[in-house]
């Protein structure tokens, strides 16, 4: 849709870069390794170019621009990123390296550079995790990845949000459609590598009970791929579509409960041994999905523990008054149309 590519691009506009260097955030979290269970997994985030859908316009959601560096990086800046990220590594099992954008495209990792990289880390750790979209998955790219990271396990993960193509154009503003994504997980699956696939919980625009809906059926349309599905709620970024409605009290944060009434249907309808999982950005905070504020932090290690330990029984008696407003908030959604805005 011309008129949200064209808001989206507008948004960043005014955006200056900060230049950063050879800045790279590392951070080491828990996450679960098949064969294993819960381990540790390193963190990098490369500063590169920055993704280039959003260097074109943008999805409605994403401010990872803000970090990027919005110039070519060489694939000597790259490596000395890598490098200076890999001191803070402490033999983690997992290293997922992301740059905030596509980890295969050669103008924000040069391919001398990922080769490089994913040879030191297969010498390391047991699994690499990489993010990237579609039109960068290729059968020939793939099969050179799989000689170069030889007995470790890789997987690719791939930004989805939703697998309704008006989602992905009007609200979302991807700029792929779900064949996209089907073509690309079908060629990570055939070339035995792993897959993991992100969804967004409350694109805007949506009402909170579609939200839900959306983020469930496009779960059951991707669980025939074998693989990890891992639920992304939206949290605001700056200078993105999401910040503008925000701040104009036309979009609310998505409910805590929603994400649990969410979770708690997949993990009765898994199929193909898919792990479902959710990070909550920002969660319990005033730019992340949240509840009364009350129960925030209980609700959210929750969360946490079914991501890790995929037991639906600990999300079965999660309450709080709150939880009563959720319903009467998804009513009346549905009833006006509009961000009702007395729960904000
Ligand atoms: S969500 Fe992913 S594809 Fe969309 S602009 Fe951000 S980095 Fe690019
Ligand atoms: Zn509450």
């Amino acid at each position: 849709m011309k008129e949200l590519e064209q808001f989206c691009r507008e948004l960043k506009k005014n955006f200056k870069p900060r230049d950063k260097g050879n800045h790279v955030k590392t951070w080491s979290e828990k996450d679960y390794l098949e064969g294993i269970g819960v381990v540790d997994a390193f963190v990098i985030i490369l500063r590169t170019r920055g993704c280039s859908w959003a260097v074109k316009t943008g999805c409605s959601m994403c401010g990872y621009f803000n970090d990027s560096a919005w110039r070519k990086l060489s694939a000597n800046d790259i490596l000395s990123q890598f490098n200076l990220a890999m001191k803070n590594y402490n033999g983690e099992q997992i290293v997922k390296i992301f740059t905030s954008g596509s980890f295969l495209d050669e103008k924000e990792v040069p391919k001398i550079a990922l080769e490089k990289i994913l040879l030191n880390l297969a010498n390391k750790t047991k699994k690499i995790s990489i993010e990237t979209r579609p039109e960068y998955v290729t059968e020939e790219r793939l099969k050179e990845l799989k000689k170069l990271v030889d007995k470790s396990d890789l997987e690719v993960s791939i930004g989805l949000e939703s697998a309704n193509d008006k989602i992905l154009e009007y609200s979302i503003n991807k700029g792929f459609k779900f064949e996209d994504y089907r073509k690309a997980a079908k060629i990570i699956i055939e070339n035995d590598l792993k897959l993991k696939t992100y969804l967004l919980v409350k694109p805007p625009f949506l009402t909170e009970r579609e939200a839900i809906n959306d983020c469930i059926d496009s779960a059951k349309k991707i669980m025939d791929f074998p693989g990890a599905i891992s639920l992304n709620p939206v949290c605001i970024q700056k200078n993105t579509l999401v910040e503008y409605l925000w701040k104009n009290k036309e979009y609310r944060l998505p409910w805590l409960w929603s994400i649990t009434e969410i979770l708690k249907t997949l993990g009765k309808n898994k199929k193909n041994n898919i792990r479902v999982k959710c990070d909550v950005v920002a969660g319990g905070r005033e730019r992340g999905a949240h509840n009364c504020g009350k129960c925030d932090y209980f609700v959210l290690d929750k969360i946490r523990s079914f991501s890790l330990h995929q037991n639906i029984e600990e999300l079965k008696d999660v309450y709080c008054e709150c939880k009563e407003e959720w319903k009467e908030y998804l009513d009346l959604q549905e009833l006006t149309h509009t961000e009702p805005r007395l729960f904000m």
